[in-house]
């Protein structure tokens, strides 16, 4: 969950709180004074002293911590590449042997939540590798170095505050609380505040354990799922295949339309069987572009990227699902589909924004308005109008297209 956004309202109070302490936040020598200023603030939060005391008594500003902040590599594989990776045969394998050896736990959830189990084990699987990757840094100290820290420091405040909650309601100790470092908790990574306030008791022991307690883990990535919207009983990825004349400029996640619609465009199932002409709406996701696999993405398919504001991460734990829930593996089309560069977004970007569109910072990384800006400059230039990034497109844009 590492690329989502913090609560709003939570985020905005603290923000409101942290006005107050400008620190020299960009060393180790501003941070005593600073952990002083905040222990008299969670107090005011109504975190307890004894808490305070064992979390933030002695608590040292962590430079690695910054360093790693800093050096924080950004999301440039292909759908290709991390799917092949992170749904190998072994992790689908591994993902079917958890949803048997957890059955009765997993019934126990699909009744109360109407989350499927294999909904669960994907984003199990890609977090965390069913819990056996969880991270061993001491939580407190780098959210509190982060909190400290020049680049995010609203962000992690909150992450701290609701991290000495966690430790206040008894669930974890400042000894077990413990993942990467930064702040993301248990088999599911959690940010504290969504550990706060999404963590379940399902094993009855009176404390929501995400770390060590399996049934905990899993119930309140039910819940959480279902905070994002999860509708029960509905499907949420597809694979389909499409004829090479669709109007490609549909496939995009904003637009929404009847299954019927789409079968009258020639798309059919996976299987080659036809798509039932019914109301149920979905978006056509091709993740690689026309030449490759095809899917389509239903209402539920919405808290994949809520989850994940990454396109690639959303699809493989998407397609991860649904290959858990039976389905076989993605045609992959056209094989050799050329991957763009992050040198070469970052250039279709600079382009792009050249020709008027607002594709926000020239960062090389294939967001949601690089892909909608692709997609007007492929109408417009006459090109199949898929939204996927060619270095075909860029030659025609540098030439004025
Ligand atoms: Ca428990």
């Amino acid at each position: 969950m590492r690329v989502r956004l913090v609560a709003g309202l939570a985020a905005f109070l603290m923000m409101a709180a942290s006005g107050a302490s400008a620190a020299p936040c960009s060393n180790a020598a501003g941070f005593p004074a600073w952990l002083a200023n905040f222990k008299r603030e969670a107090a005011a939060d109504g975190i307890s002293a004894r808490t305070i005391a064992a979390a933030l008594d002695g608590v040292g500003y962590d430079g690695s911590v910054v360093k790693l902040d800093r050096g924080q590599g950004v999301f440039s594989q292909s759908f290709f590449q991390f799917s092949d990776r992170m749904v190998a045969k072994y992790r689908i394998d591994q993902g079917a042997a958890q949803i048997r050896k957890n059955r009765a736990v997993f019934d126990r959830i699909e009744q109360r939540f109407g989350v499927p189990a294999p909904v669960i084990v994907a984003f199990w699987g890609l977090e965390t590798d069913f819990g056996a990757n969880m991270g061993d840094k001491q939580t407190v100290r780098s959210v509190a170095t982060l909190a400290y820290d020049c680049r995010r420091p609203d962000m992690f405040r909150t992450q701290l505050v609701a991290a000495l909650k966690i430790i206040d309601r008894g669930d974890l100790t400042v000894q077990t609380m413990r993942g990467p470092w930064a702040g993301e908790l248990g088999q599911f990574q959690f940010l504290p505040d969504h550990y706060l306030n999404y963590g379940v008791d399902f094993d009855g022991d009176g404390r929501v354990d995400l770390l060590r307690s399996t049934p905990d883990a899993l119930a309140s990535a039910a819940n959480y799922i279902v905070s994002l919207g999860w509708k029960r009983g509905q499907p949420w990825l597809e694979e389909v295949r499409v004829p090479a004349n669709l109007p490609w400029e549909q496939a995009d996640l904003s637009i929404k339309v009847p299954r019927s619609q789409w079968a009258g465009w020639g798309v059919k199932r996976a299987g080659g069987g036809t798509l039932p002409a019914d109301g149920v709406t979905a978006s056509l996701l091709l993740p690689m572009g026309r030449n490759g696999p095809a899917f389509l993405a239903y209402p539920n398919f919405d808290i994949y990227t809520q989850w994940n504001q990454s396109l690639v991460y959303a699809t493989s734990a998407a397609y991860f699902a649904t290959r858990l829930n039976g389905a076989g593996a993605y045609a992959r089309g056209q094989g050799n589909i050329a991957v763009l560069s992050m040198a070469q977004v970052a250039e279709l970007q600079r382009l792009l924004n050249a020709r008027g569109h607002h594709v926000g910072g020239v960062d090389g990384k294939l967001g949601a308005a690089t892909r909608a800006a692709v997609r007007t400059e492929q109408q417009r230039l006459g090109l199949p109008a898929d939204s996927y990034p060619t270095a075909e497109l860029i030659a025609k844009l540098k030439t004025g297209g």
